[in-house]
């Protein structure tokens, strides 16, 4: 099996990263193939299952064409300025190019140390490789630009974490590209002019070619990130850490770490363990979204010209963050609640929805479904909360031609809930695979109604509520 490389982002220059091959491991054992995702790669799938196949996947042999690296990127991790962080524990193989012509970065995710480790092992266990992959896969079968998951592996080396020793993990990812926001950043902090403009031309190239010049590629930046937020907003999935090392200039969903879709809705609602003060709280994402922006922005300046004029425009694009966002929210809501193009004056009637729900905890994703197959009534503590609400709604759907189409696109009936995800790590430590391939298998359609699968839309009993999610770094 040979693979088809073309490695743009290892022509750039030497400072963009460090050349670093993977480090073997012990016994690699396979997981999972994603064979639809190797389909679209035009990967041979029965190849990638086999000895060699898991043997480059666990990085054992670096396929003939790779150019393995590990990128160098700094970033703000929860406000604070980090100048060097850079892949600790990801190699990027290379750039696969689809035979249609797209082109996918390969990396390994947990493939050992690199320059880029600071104090980490460059290794990762089992659990954040199995949420990583599920979260990834539930995510782009709902329709929204992510990094996908090409494969995991098992190491057969053990991995230390807090809980102890963990079975260690390799996990395969394939984006449009793994340039992040804190790249720019990385540069930027170091004066380093020419950097910026070759990654600004290449980030062009790749990936916004319509874009004449750093303003319009942040306005292009801009557009794609109130999309990609909306669309997290809509299916209530919380990212967690919205760091600007975290934020993929593509668009792309990047970093699945202390994620998750939440059960019971409330805007303030936090999962992971690390965000003590609620900074990428759900309903501060769009927020932070634009801070990230301001981060991409100001590196752009030096390439903007007169410097006055180019704060001036640069804030202007970045202002243009919240009316974007607010056009792609209002737009995912009205579909959720069945108008097909929502209007500010349908806002009244989105957010009384929210509110209650919000008031009475109730399951988001159940709520909205159940809009659709009339059981959404069930969901609320107190029942009366929703009927008031009922007879606006009825009223308005009058006026659509076909609200229940609208909905069903716009409203999933399974999400990756947090205990499913538990479970499935669970069960794969303990050497069980087959709750994390009934997983992947119930959110591959999950607009779908599929009774085989009516289990994955229940909302948890109080005794499987998971309250915290871990980076599992
Ligand atoms: P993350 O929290 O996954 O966004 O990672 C933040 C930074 O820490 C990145 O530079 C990672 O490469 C690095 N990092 C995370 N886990 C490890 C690890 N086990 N070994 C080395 N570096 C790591
Ligand atoms: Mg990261």
């Amino acid at each position: 099996m040979t693979l088809r490389f073309d490695n743009s982002y290892a022509r750039l220059p030497d400072r963009f990263y460090a050349r670093q091959a993977p480090v073997p491991v012990a016994e690699p054992g396979l997981v999972a193939v994603n064979r639809a995702l190797a389909a679209r790669l035009g990967l041979d799938a029965d190849w990638l299952e086999s000895p060699a196949g898991v043997a480059m996947l666990a990085g054992n042999a670096v396929p003939e064409g790779a150019e393995p690296l590990a990128q160098a990127y700094a970033g703000h991790q929860f406000g604070g300025w980090v100048p060097q962080l850079g892949d600790g524990r990801a190699i990027l193989l290379g750039e696969v190019v689809a035979p249609d012509g797209a082109r996918f970065d390969l990396q390994l995710k947990g493939a050992g140390r690199t320059p880029f480790s600071r104090g980490g092992d460059g290794r990762a266990w089992l659990g954040p490789v199995i949420r990583e992959y599920v979260v990834s896969e539930a995510m782009a079968a709902l329709g929204l630009p992510t990094t996908r998951a090409l494969a995991a592996v098992t190491t057969g080396e053990p991995v230390l974490r807090e809980t102890g020793a963990m079975p260690g993990a390799v996990l395969a990812r394939v984006a449009s590209s793994h340039i992040r926001v804190g790249t720019f950043q990385y540069f930027a902090a170091r004066g380093d002019e020419d950097a910026i403009r070759t990654l600004c031309n290449h980030l062009i190239e790749r990936h916004y070619p319509q874009a004449n010049g750093p303003l319009d590629l942040l306005r292009a930046v801009v557009a794609a990130q109130a999309r990609l937020i909306a669309g997290w907003m809509s299916f209530g999935f919380i990212h967690g850490v919205m760091n600007t090392d975290n934020m993929a200039l593509s668009g792309e969903t990047i970093d699945y770490g202390p994620c998750a879709f939440m059960d019971a809705y409330h805007p303030d609602r936090v999962f992971s363990s690390i965000d003590r003060g609620g900074r990428y709280a759900y309903a501060n994402q769009p927020q932070i979204g634009a801070w990230n922006l301001a981060q991409f922005a100001t590196c752009l300046l030096p390439l903007m010209g007169e410097r006055e004029a180019a704060i001036e425009a640069a804030t202007e694009a970045v202002h243009g963050f919240g009316p974007a966002f607010q056009a792609e929210w209002l737009a995912r809501f009205g579909a959720k609640i069945g108008i097909a193009a929502a209007t500010e004056a349908d806002l009244d009637l989105i957010e009384t929805l929210l509110s209650r729900m919000a008031l009475l905890r109730a399951d988001f994703t159940r709520t909205f479904r159940g809009l659709l197959e009339d059981t959404a009534r069930a969901e609320f503590a107190e029942a009366e909360a929703f009927d008031q609400w009922e007879g606006l709604w009825r009223d308005r759907l009058a006026q659509e031609a076909d609200p229940r189409a609208v909905m069903a696109r716009a409203n999933p009936a399974r999400i990756p809930r947090n205990h499913r995800v538990e479970e499935a790590i669970g069960a794969a430590v303990a050497g069980d695979l087959a709750p994390f391939q009934r997983l992947n298998a119930a959110l591959a359609r999950p607009f779908d109604d599929d009774p085989a699968f009516a289990d994955y839309s229940l909302a948890p009993r109080t005794d499987q509520i998971v309250h915290r999610t871990f980076c599992g770094t």
